[in-house]
C-alpha cells in the first residue's frame, strides 16, 4: 500500500518549477511565523482570542522554506500575526539569506509588520539580510491610529519605527493601508502628503472579507475608483506608472509633479487572481493556496511524520498545482475562510 503511494508522486527534479494547473507559476511565499499580535486592530481581531496555532521552530521553517525555494519560490515574505514578536526573526532572516534561487540568486526576503518593534530591530534586520519591510498604518494622526489599534501611543512608536527603518537602509520603504469607510476614509489625503513628506509608498489596500468579527460589508469597501478620484480633486493629479511585473498587485501612480509614490492594491473591486503567483505557508506548517481556500494541506505533519525532502517536495507540487482559479468575494454563496487574516499571515 505504501509503495502505492510513494510511486503516485510524480517525479520532481531539482529544477521542477512550481506551476498551477491554470498556468501561474508560483515564485512567491508567504510565511506566517506566529499568529500572535501585539495589536487589536478594530477590522482585524476582535481582541477576543489570541494565539490559536502553534509555531513551528525556527530551523523547521527554514527547512520547510527551503524546499519551497528548491522549486523555484524567488521571495519569501515573513509575518503573521506580527513577526517581529516571534523570537528569533533575526535569526531567520539570517539563513535565510544565505539561501540561493534556483538561478543562484539571492532570495528576495521581506517583512510585513505593524512596526511597533521595529525601533530597536530594523538595524538587526537589515544587517541579517532583509531586503525589505512593509509597514501596516491605518491613519496618519495619533488619535484615529489609537482608536484603530486600540493601544495607546502606538502612532508616535510606529513612525519612529518606520524612521529607523528608513534610517537602517529598509527602503524603498513601503507603508499598507487598508480603508474602512467610516473609520478611516478620512485619512486618504493625509496619506498621499505623508508619502510625499516621508518619502514613502503608501499603498492603499481594499478591505477583505477576513475579520475575526463580522465587519465586511460591500459599501464598507473603500474602492480604487474613488480614492484616485479624491487624490486627484484633493491633493493633486495623480498619473499612473507602468507594472513593473506581470505579478504585482498594486495600481502604481506618482504625483503630477512627479514626487511620490502611492499604490492601490483592489482584490475586491478589481481582482487580480489571473496573475496570483503567491502560496502561503501559516505558522502551523499548512499551505494555503489562496487567502480564500477552503481547504489546507498539512506539510508540517508529513515533516513530523518523518517524510523526506523528495516527497515533501513533490506534495508541496502537487498541492500547488490545486491552487484556485480565484476568489468569489461579493458573489453568492461566498464562504469565508475557517481562519481569518491574522491567523493566515497577511
Ligand atoms: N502584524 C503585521 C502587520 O500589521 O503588518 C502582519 C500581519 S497583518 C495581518 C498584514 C496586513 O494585513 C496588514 O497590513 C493588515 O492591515 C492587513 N489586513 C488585515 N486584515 C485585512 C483585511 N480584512 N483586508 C485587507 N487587509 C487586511
Amino acid at each position: 500500500m505504501a509503495a502505492a503511494t510513494v510511486s503516485a508522486i510524480p517525479a520532481v527534479t531539482p529544477h521542477s518549477r512550481l506551476t498551477d494547473s491554470h498556468g501561474r507559476i508560483i515564485h512567491d511565499l508567504r510565511v506566517s511565523i506566529t499568529d500572535r499580535c501585539n495589536y487589536k486592530c478594530v477590522y482585524c481581531r476582535t481582541g477576543e482570542l489570541g494565539a490559536q496555532y502553534p509555531e513551528l521552530t525556527i530551523d523547521e521553517y527554514l527547512r520547510l522554506i527551503g524546499l519551497f525555494v528548491g522549486l523555484g519560490v524567488t521571495k519569501v515574505r515573513l509575518t503573521g500575526g506580527e513577526p517581529l514578536l516571534r523570537h528569533g526573526v533575526v535569526q531567520l532572516v539570517k539563513e535565510l539569506s544565505g539561501l540561493r534561487t534556483l538561478w543562484g540568486q539571492p532570495l528576495d526576503i521581506a517583512v510585513t509588520t505593524n512596526g511597533h518593534l521595529l525601533d530597536s530591530l530594523a538595524g538587526p534586520l537589515k544587517a541579517a539580510g532583509l531586503s525589505r519591510i512593509t509597514v501596516s498604518m491605518d491613519a496618519v494622526d495619533d488619535s484615529t491610529f489609537e482608536r484603530i489599534t486600540r493601544i495607546e501611543g502606538s502612532f508616535q512608536t510606529v513612525l519612529g519605527g518606520i524612521r529607523a527603518a528608513r534610517a537602517a537602509g529598509l527602503t524603498p520603504l513601503k507603508i499598507n493601508c487598508v480603508l474602512l469607510r467610516g473609520f478611516n476614509d478620512d485619512q486618504i489625503e493625509g496619506f498621499a502628503r505623508f508619502a510625499r513628506e516621508e518619502d514613502v509608498v503608501v499603498r492603499f489596500i481594499e478591505f477583505m472579507p477576513l475579520e475575526e468579527g463580522r465587519l465586511w460589508s460591500p459599501e464598507i469597501v473603500v474602492p480604487l475608483k474613488e480614492i484616485v478620484e479624491r487624490i486627484n480633486r484633493r491633493v493633486m493629479p495623480l498619473v499612473e506608472l507602468p507594472a513593473r511585473e506581470s505579478s504585482e498587485t498594486a495600481r502604481r501612480y506618482t504625483f503630477a509633479d512627479g514626487v511620490g509614490e502611492i499604490g492601490i492594491i483592489a482584490p475586491v473591486s478589481q481582482a487580480f487572481c489571473g496573475a496570483c503567483s503567491r502560496v502561503r505557508l501559516t505558522s502551523d506548517g499548512k499551505i494555503r493556496t489562496c487567502l480564500f481556500s477552503q481547504v489546507e494541506h498539512d506539510l508540517y505533519g508529513r515533516m513530523r511524520a518523518g517524510a523526506g525532502d523528495e516527497e515533501l517536495s513533490a506534495y508541496i507540487f502537487r498541492t500547488v498545482q490545486q491552487k484556485e482559479a480565484r476568489h468569489h468575494i461579493g458573489e453568492p454563496g461566498f464562504l469565508k475562510p475557517t481562519r481569518s487574516m491574522v491567523h493566515i499571515g497577511g
